[in-house]
Order: structure tokens, then sequence, then C-alpha cells
């Protein structure tokens, strides 16, 4: 499983925002989907360009386009934050969800929802801000791949060495990418330092 962590100066800024507390919601939403660009640039960087002809206003050339089709599976609830990154750099990317809830005592993931578009063929990317234990994007990934997904990029804020250890013993074949990985999990199964939990900060609840 291999990891990449973001470097660029803007992702450090932007991710120092979302860890302050002091951030509140509406200013949260935004800076996480700015971050988001960042990150899903990241995801796409190796995916390989057709050749196709265009003519420029002064004459025939030829030009690139992504390869697709390119797919984003948003983890719930937390997943969404990134969605519209996905929807803004690649509008025609098809949309799935998987709805899992930890459990609050085990951290073991419990599915309550999964809705997938065709993933024959697709770049998947899978949205799920928060890698703590693993379990949640584990099991998304186990889902994904159940539904036909090959070439799966795990789209991270916030990533933890337990939650990569998971990933690599499950899915080794999938890449991680994230704007920190952070120090470790405390005891009530949250990164620390983190941004606290990443769904609450984006909706308001608490
Ligand atoms: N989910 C979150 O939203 N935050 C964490 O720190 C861990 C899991």
């Amino acid at each position: 499983m291999a990891i990449t962590v973001l470097s660029h100066p803007l992702a450090a800024d932007l991710l120092t925002v979302l860890r302050d507390r002091n951030t509140n919601p509406p200013q949260f939403r935004q800076i996480a989907e700015r971050l988001g660009y960042l990150l899903v640039a990241e995801a796409l960087a190796d995916l390989p360009l057709d050749e196709v002809d265009i003519e420029t206003p002064l004459e025939a050339t030829k030009g690139s386009q992504l390869h697709r089709p390119v797919v984003a599976v948003a983890v719930l609830r937390a997943g969404l934050g990134l969605l519209h990154s996905v929807l803004t750099l690649v509008p025609d990317a098809a949309i799935g969800f998987a709805g899992v809830q930890r459990d609050e005592e085990t951290a073991e993931p419990m599915e309550y929802y999964t809705k997938f578009p065709n993933l024959d063929g697709a770049r998947v990317l899978i949205l799920e801000p928060m890698l703590a234990t693993g379990g949640s994007l584990s099991w998304a990934v186990d889902k994904v791949k159940e539904n036909g997904a090959k070439d799966i990029v795990a789209v991270c804020v916030v990533a933890a060495p337990e939650g990569l250890a998971k990933m690599g013993a499950d899915h080794p074949d999938v890449r991680v990418v994230a704007a920190s990985l952070d120090r470790e999990l405390n005891p009530n199964f949250y990164i620390a330092p983190g941004l606290g939990d990443m769904g609450d900060r984006l909706f308001g609840t608490l």
C-alpha cells in the first residue's frame, strides 16, 4: 500500500485552518473543498490520458483528455465534504455512496446504505476524510471491489498510522492520498492531533 502525503504549502495552510477549533462550519466546508482540489488532483495524477483531435482557432492539433470513467464514492457523512471538489474538477464523474457508521464502543463499521454507479474500468476515488482505524475505509474498498472496482485511490484529509497499517494488510493495492499523516489514535479512536469529528465540523452537529 502506497501513501502520498501532500507536500504543497497550500495544503499545509488549508489543513491548519481545518485543525483550528475556532473555524466554524461555513468556513470549514469552504476550506475542506479547497483542500479537496489538491487531494483530488493528486489522486488523479497518474491517470492515463487519451489522445484527441481538436482544432484551435489556427489549426488542427492533438490534445489530451483524462481517461474516463472517474467515479467518486463518498463515505457518509464526512466524505460529502470532498464531493464538490471532485465534481468541480471532473464534472462528469459518477457518484456513489457508502453509508457506514462506526460502533462507538468497538469502532467496527456498521453498514446502513450503499449505492454505486457502474464501476467497471473506472478510477474509483473513495472519499474518506479521516482514516482512523481504517475499518470504514477497508469496508468501503471491500464493497467497491465486490462491485467490480479494480483501480482504487483513497482520498483522505488526515490519516493515522493505525489506519494505514490496516489498509496495508487488507488492501495493499489501494493508494492512499492524504494531507497529513498524524501521530496516533487516542483511546476514543480519534486521530491526534487531528481536527476532531469531521462530520460534526462540516455540518455543525455536536
Ligand atoms: N472520524 C473523525 O471524524 N475524526 C477522527 O479523528 C476519527 C474518525
